[in-house]
């Protein structure tokens, strides 16, 4: 089989390289590295410098060095019945044992050879030695007298070398990431180098136009790849990175900028403009006046509305911070043009919950309601749908069951998405796509960091809440232990003799028993990383048993709608003192008299997911508590912990929970429609963000389709990064 076309050198699976093998391509696959293009894009997480060599006569006590020097004599010997083998190491400047306890070194030690050693010098007794180096020797010795032409020309010797992450991508339930694959970084480098040497790097379409590259003087991509990998000096491993870091970024920013330019393109939104008359009747609605901070991001949303380009608005606030009432003033203005609105809600709880919000302000309007439920019946269904379509209900409000096809609309003028978080990118456009340009504005609790607001939501304007109504009462945030468990049960009773209603949350509605809490190592012998996790229902009667006189509630998905809303409605009517549940109660619920928020397993859920359960409790004068119970196994989840009882600045929280999770797991990747990065870092390179930013924001304005030949690589890369999740995006 002759092959030589550019596609099968970067296709290649690795399955054939000599000296893989199964077990092998198995550690590889684990890697996500089957072909050679894999490997050149599998950039090394840093490099070590095993270029410099430093005589015998001047290596430390404690520090990594490389030598060059010659093999003088090995021998075993064995401790405790351990076998330790020993050479002796001589350089012009002096001698130095080194030894390995592990008798197969013996026959890689050639007598006489000399070698390249990279290794910690410890002591060994009396003595300085170095301790279990990497070696290679070097075959050709014939002139090796005294080294000094002793030239190392492969991938891990005599250079600057590779290191790369040998941990696997996918990370366990509480985000910690899972052990390392069993491959040594020499046998990975082999690889890369003659990958990097056979040419396929020069195969790789380099999609960066010319001038951009010439204008931020970055590298070719192939020059950037073999850099990365085995650079010539570490300035030129920063360049190359760079260049790579470059190069994600802007093609994700260009994948955003196409995707604003489509929405804008030719849309025409109808004009819902914000008349003093229709504001007096918005005010009116309401039961409370807006705070200026309330006032300040409606007057931001209603001059977007006012105008046939469509809104593209992100509206964030803390928990709490009242973005319900803007969306509702959002909506009346919307129907007040005699135009339909709809809002989506990421679970069937919280729609509900918007719609009774919404019934109460909205008696003895003609403004019609609809709520589209999962229980439904066909005839129900049937008739909420043959209404929307009638135009006869102005505002819809639902799951992402409102998403579907055969939900259709008279006239669709605006869409609101509570808890954007929990939604996708690609879900937002399904719903631009209903009616004719909706205005949308999507609302978070979960404030997005800035580097995310420039790249994946770098289409919205974003408007910020930054201040919660008056009146809020503090919240005592606390990391408990087990020990403290009689101690929570007494708050919890003197907090229901008050009047007050406690939650009780739970990672799982199942006792699990025992869930391997992920090790941050292979290592043998550790010490127990398994953590009991408790269920829902099993802490619901255990509660009851012990709490008799309380009045204990259990919530959880796995119930029907009738039994969630006969809990839900108990709770509101003030008939519940403890509701038991899971995470359904995360975003939304919104209960003024809850002060107490317990949290079971805490090193289950994510800092994100911590803080907006508490944000469950504190909405209103009375004081509040917020009590964590968790054993975390990882140092992560004692940080991720330690933070969240830290602080109650939302804005803090995102930034943590972004740098412990990563960008991936902070919106989940799969549906959130950002493309995985495998280089950037978005915290530490929001310089080149921005920069990246520009140059693809300048690129779309000169061509709004990338349809001009010179940029047709770059028009097939974008695809090619978001694969799929720019369908939206008609790129011809
Ligand atoms: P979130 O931003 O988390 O969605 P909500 O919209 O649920 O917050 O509001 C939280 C609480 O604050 C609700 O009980 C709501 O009635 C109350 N609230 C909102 N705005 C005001 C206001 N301007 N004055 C008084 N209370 C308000
Ligand atoms: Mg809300």
């Amino acid at each position: 089989m002759v092959h030589s076309s550019a596609d099968d050198l970067l296709s290649r699976s690795l399955q054939y390289v000599k000296g893989v093998g199964p077990r092998r391509f198995a550690l590889l696959q684990r890697l996500l590295l089957t072909t050679t293009r894999d490997l050149l894009l599998f950039f090394p997480i840093n490099h070590k410098d095993r270029a410099s060599v430093t005589p015998i006569a001047r290596v430390k006590m404690g520090q990594e060095f490389n030598i060059v020097a010659q093999i003088i004599d090995v021998r075993g010997r064995r401790f405790n019945g351990k076998e330790k083998i020993e050479a002796m190491l001589q350089d012009e400047s002096g001698s130095i044992r080194a030894s390995w306890w592990n008798p197969y070194i013996a026959d890689k030690l050639t007598p006489n050879a000399w070698a390249f050693f990279s290794g910690k010098v410890g002591s060994f007794g009396e003595r300085r030695e170095l301790s279990s180096p990497e070696f290679e020797v070097l075959n050709d010795s014939e002139d090796g007298d005294d080294g000094s032409s002793v030239a190392f020309t492969g991938p891990s010797f005599g250079r600057i070398v590779p290191i790369y992450n040998l941990r696997p991508k996918q990370r366990s339930p509480d985000g910690t990431p899972v052990a390392e694959v069993r491959l040594n970084q020499n046998f990975l480098r082999k690889l890369v180098w003659d990958a990097v040497n056979s040419g396929a790097a020069e195969q790789l379409s380099d999609a960066l136009p010319p001038t951009v590259r010439q204008q931020r003087r970055l590298m070719t991509l192939s020059d950037a790849i073999r850099q990365i990998h085995f650079p010539d000096s570490f300035e030129k491993a920063e360049q190359a990175r760079r260049t790579l870091v470059f190069e994600e970024l802007f093609m994700l920013a260009l994948g955003v900028a196409l995707r604003r330019a489509q929405v804008d393109k030719g849309a025409q939104s109808k004009r819902l403009v914000l008349v003093p008359a229709i504001e007096k009747r918005i005010t009116a609605r309401l039961p409370f006046e807006l705070t200026s901070e309330q006032s300040k991001v409606f007057r931001e949303i209603a001059a977007d509305m006012g105008r046939t380009r469509p809104m593209n608005r992100l509206l964030q606030g803390d928990v709490g911070s009242g973005k319900t009432a803007v969306a509702v003033s959002a909506l009346l203005l919307c129907v007040a043009h005699g135009s339909q609105a709809a809002m989506l809600a990421p679970t069937e709880v919280l729609a509900e919950q918007h719609y009774r919000t919404l019934s109460k302000m909205l008696q003895n309007s003609r403004v019609n309601l609809g709520l589209l439920r999962g229980g439904m019946n066909a005839g129900e269904r049937a008739e909420f749908l043959e209404r929307l379509a009638a135009g006869e209900i102005h505002i819809a409000i639902g799951t992402h069951a409102l998403l579907e096809e055969n939900v259709r609309f008279k006239e669709l003028s605006l869409v609101i998405v509570d808890e954007q978080h929990k939604f996708g990118v690609s879900q937002r456009m399904s719903l631009r796509k209903k009616g004719n340009s909706p205005h949308v504005l999507v609302m978070t609790a979960t404030p997005i960091p800035r580097t995310l607001t420039l790249t994946l939501y770098g289409d919205l304007e974003v408007s910020s809440i930054n201040a919660p109504p008056p009146g809020r009462g503090e919240i005592e945030s606390k990391w408990v232990k087990e020990a403290d468990r009689p101690k929570i049960y007494r708050l919890i009773l003197n907090e229901a003799r008050k009047g007050h209603a406690c939650y009780v949350v739970l990672p799982r509605i199942d006792e699990a028993g025992e869930v391997a809490s992920p090790a941050p190592a292979g290592k043998r012998g550790q010490q127990s990383l398994w953590n009991e996790v408790k269920g829902a229902e099993a802490e619901f009667k255990r509660l009851r048993e012990h709490m008799p006189t309380l009045r204990i509630e259990l919530l959880h998905g796995r119930m029907d709608s009738e039994q969630k809303d006969l809990a839900l409605q108990r709770l509101r009517e003030g008939k519940v003192d403890v509701l038991v549940s899971t995470q359904v109660i995360e975003v939304g619920i919104d209960l003024p008299n809850a002060t107490v928020m317990v949290i079971e397993n805490a090193e289950m859920f994510g800092l994100s997911a911590l803080h907006q359960l508490r944000g469950r409790v504190g909405r209103s004068e009375r004081k509040s508590y917020c009590l964590v119970l968790g054993d975390p196994k990882t140092d992560e989840g004692r940080e991720r912990l330690k933070t969240f009882v830290s602080t109650r600045d939302g804005f803090k929280i995102a930034e943590a929970d972004f740098a412990l999770r990563g960008p991936g797991q902070f919106f989940g990747t799969a549906q959130s429609g950002m493309p995985e990065l495998k280089i950037a870092d978005l915290l530490r390179d929001q310089d080149v963000l921005v920069e990246a930013r520009d140059a693809a924001q300048a690129l779309v304005r000169s061509d709004e389709r990338l349809s001009r030949p010179e940029h047709s690589k770059l028009r097939s890369r974008v695809r090619e990064v978001f694969s799929g999740k720019l369908e939206f995006v008609d790129m011809g």
